[in-house]
Order: structure tokens, then C-alpha cells, then sequence
């Protein structure tokens, strides 16, 4: 076979989320879509702000001469600068547009960073449980991807972190609100973490910089915030998107930030630009930079999210399940009652209800629900949920 044997082993391991996809078709010919609880993909079902439609259709009218064209590979400098005025209220620092690029999503964003940053056999570390695709963008741009370990709460584990740092890490990835966890840093452990990070550069001679992956920043509960990186680590890079907070994540529109004192910052972000480029992403869409540049301020309704949360781990709780509430992101994180996350997945396939096995994220013994379904379905998998917890604990 002329395909590449790197990419059948990756298409043969990777995905339980698709795997989870390809079951829940299969049960809902079998029993109706409304008969199956689907908590498999993170994919927001939450509408858009209203406000979205009335600034589509006004761009959409607008034949100024170049709209379509192509532009500089780091997006349309006026969209850079209302995205780096609200960055700057979030951050508490002032983030200055020439530091910024325009991207096709945070996905696009992350392997942009790590192609200006990677040289092959570079490591990157990440914390588990992780975003799956992360060991894939650092393979993407040749380097090496190093899970470790969160504590038993979620939490950053400078110990474990300490131990994983040497001359070859270039960056770390942080993802706060947390996919699959729902966890949110604290300032604390920001600056514990940057103090960290600072310290070992020096003791290696190399920079190695934070990669904040922030496309939950805004789905936040019970009052809390997620604080500033740019504050508490000067090495530091903030790479978000529109996707989880206006809904929007078929239209691919991100963008990252360097910090204003970074080391490095000016040729890194030339460097971006360039990958931008190579990557063959080019530059982000021009109708959607147009677009998201008058919704700064704008937001999904994070009300529905927290609903379903409660609802959920009211539900969760009742049955016997054991998790941590998630402050964040739309995403539970349960222990499963055996040991065995896919035997366990099978119970609740039994039930009809379908969840992604903790392994897929580098963290056996777990499964995630994701809440982007209506909280009608979520209510009704309450006996599923018991059914499949008194199976486990009678097997
Ligand atoms: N990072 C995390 C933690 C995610 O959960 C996702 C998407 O689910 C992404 C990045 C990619 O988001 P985007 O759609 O903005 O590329």
C-alpha cells in the first residue's frame, strides 16, 4: 500500500471519539435518534448570538472592491487590533496587534507555534489528561510529544512537570478551562508553573515557552475567571478561537498572541506568519476575520451550559459516580467504577448512552461526557446511567 504507514497506525489508533461517532450511528438506525444519548462529541449545539446574523448579512452586502482577496499571512491588521483590545482587558496587559496572528481555529493556531518553534526531535510536554489531537500537532511540526501526568484533582503537578523538563522541551501546552476535565487553573499554579519554566530555561540556556490553549476561556461557571497568563508568565504564547464561545467552530477562525516581553517575539512572529503560509492555511478567512472583529464583546448563552451541568451532576451523583465538578468548558470527567474505561463504555452502550474512554486523553479508568446536547437528553439518561453503574458493581 502507497499510504503512509505513519498515518494508517495514527487512523488505526486514534480516535475513540470517532470510534464512539461510528457506534452512535449504528444505535440510532437501530433505535432512533431520540432513543440515544450521545455525549461523545465536543461539537457546541448552543446557537450563536443573534447578533451574528445581522453582521453576516451586512458583510455579506458589502461589494467594497478586495474583500475576498488575499491578504498579509497574519490577518487583516484592524481585526488584530479589536481582538488585541479585548485580549488586553482579559489579560490585564496591554497585547499589541503586531504580536498576533489571525488563525484557522486554535487548531490552526497551535500547529503554527509549533512549526515556528519545532526543530525535529524538540520536545513538547502536555498535561493528561489531554486534548487528543495535541500529540498530533507536535508530530505535525517534527518534534516530540511528552504527556505528563495532572494530580488527582486535574491540577497542575509542578513535581511531575520539574521531572519531564530537559534541554530538548521547547514548550509546554496548558488547557484551562480544561478539555476533557473542566478543570481551571489557578493564578497560583500559573505562576508556579512560570516561575518553573523560567527557572530550568536558565539552567538549559534555552527558552521554553508556555502554549495556553484557551478556546474554553469564556464557558466559566459559578462566578469564577481564568486568570491572566500574560501576568504571571512572560514567555508566553495565548492561542484561542471562536469556535466554543460563539458557536462557531465549522467557520475555522482563531488567533494566537505572543507576550509583548517574550524572548524572541518579533522574529517568532514573523516566523508565524511564514508558517501560516507553508502550513497552506495562508491566512485565516477574510469574511470571518470581518466578522468576529465586531463580536468581541459578544458571547454564547453560558446560562444553557451551567443548566446542564447541574442537571448533569446531579444525575451523575445520584447514580454513584464519582467526578470532579467542572468549573469550565462543557465537559465531565467521571472515574469509572472498574478499572476497564472501554468495558465500562460497553455498559453504557447497553443503556444506549455514549462516552469516550479516558484512555483516548492519556487517562484510563475515566470516560468524558460532553454537555452539548439539550438537557431533555441528558435528564433522560439518568436510569441509563444507574443501570450501567449497577452492572459494574455487580460484575
Ligand atoms: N484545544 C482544545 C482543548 C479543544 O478542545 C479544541 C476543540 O475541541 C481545540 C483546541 C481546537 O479548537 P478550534 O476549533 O478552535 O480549532
Amino acid at each position: 500500500m502507497t499510504i503512509s504507514k505513519k498515518m494508517r497506525t495514527f487512523s488505526d489508533n486514534s480516535s475513540w471519539i470517532r470510534k464512539m461517532f461510528e457506534e452512535g450511528a449504528r444505535l440510532k438506525a437501530r433505535y432512533g435518534d431520540d432513543q440515544v444519548f450521545d455525549f461523545s462529541l465536543g461539537n457546541p449545539d448552543v446557537p450563536p448570538p443573534a447578533r451574528l446574523r445581522e453582521i453576516m448579512l451586512k458583510m455579506a452586502a458589502d461589494e467594497t472592491p478586495g474583500r475576498h482577496s488575499y491578504m498579509p499571512n497574519n490577518g487583516l491588521p484592524f481585526v488584530r487590533e479589536a481582538i488585541a483590545k479585548r485580549m488586553s482587558k482579559e489579560q490585564d496587559i496591554t497585547v499589541d496587534p503586531s504580536h498576533m496572528l489571525i488563525t484557522c481555529g486554535a487548531a490552526g493556531a497551535l500547529n503554527v507555534t509549533l512549526k515556528a518553534l519545532l526543530d525535529p526531535g524538540d520536545e513538547v510536554l502536555f498535561l493528561a489528561p489531554y486534548f487528543v489531537e495535541y500529540h498530533f500537532y507536535v508530530d505535525n511540526n517534527g518534534g516530540i510529544g511528552k504527556a505528563v501526568q495532572t494530580d488527582d484533582a486535574f491540577n497542575i503537578d509542578l513535581d511531575a512537570i520539574e521531572k519531564a523538563l530537559s534541554e530538548k522541551t521547547k514548550a509546554i501546552i496548558i488547557n484551562s478551562p480544561n478539555n476533557p476535565t473542566g478543570q481551571v487553573y489557578t493564578e497560583e499554579a500559573i505562576r508556579g508553573l512560570g516561575s518553573l519554566l523560567e527557572s530550568a530555561g536558565k539552567r538549559f540556556g534555552t527558552t521554553i515557552y508556555l502554549l495556553a490553549d484557551e478556546p474554553y476561556r469564556k464557558i466559566i461557571f459559578d462566578g469564577l475567571s481564568v486568570p491572566s497568563i500574560f501576568k504571571n508568565v512572560r514567555n508566553a504564547i495565548v492561542l484561542s478561537s471562536f469556535s466554543k464561545d460563539l458557536s462557531l467552530p465549522g467557520e475555522r477562525i482563531g488567533y494566537l498572541a505572543v507576550h509583548p516581553e517574550a524572548d524572541d517575539r518579533d522574529a517568532l512572529v514573523e516566523v508565524m506568519a511564514l508558517a501560516n503560509r507553508i502550513l497552506g492555511f495562508v491566512n485565516a478567512p477574510a469574511f470571518m476575520q470581518r466578522v468576529v472583529a465586531e463580536l468581541q464583546e459578544t458571547m454564547v448563552d453560558n446560562s444553557i451550559y451551567l443548566k446542564r451541568r447541574n442537571i448533569f451532576c446531579s444525575i451523575l451523583e445520584e447514580a454513584g459516580y464519582e467526578f470532579t465538578m467542572p468549573k469550565g468548558a462543557f465537559y465531565l470527567f467521571p472515574k469509572t467504577p472498574i478499572a476497564d474505561d472501554v468495558l465500562f463504555c460497553s455498559y453504557l452502550q447497553e443503556q444506549r448512552i455514549l462516552a469516550v474512554p479516558g484512555r483516548g486523553f492519556g487517562t484510563p479508568g475515566y470516560i468524558r461526557l460532553a454537555f452539548c446536547v439539550h438537557e431533555d437528553v441528558i435528564s433522560r439518561s439518568a436510569d441509563g446511567f444507574s443501570a450501567a453503574m449497577k452492572r459494574a458493581c455487580s460484575a
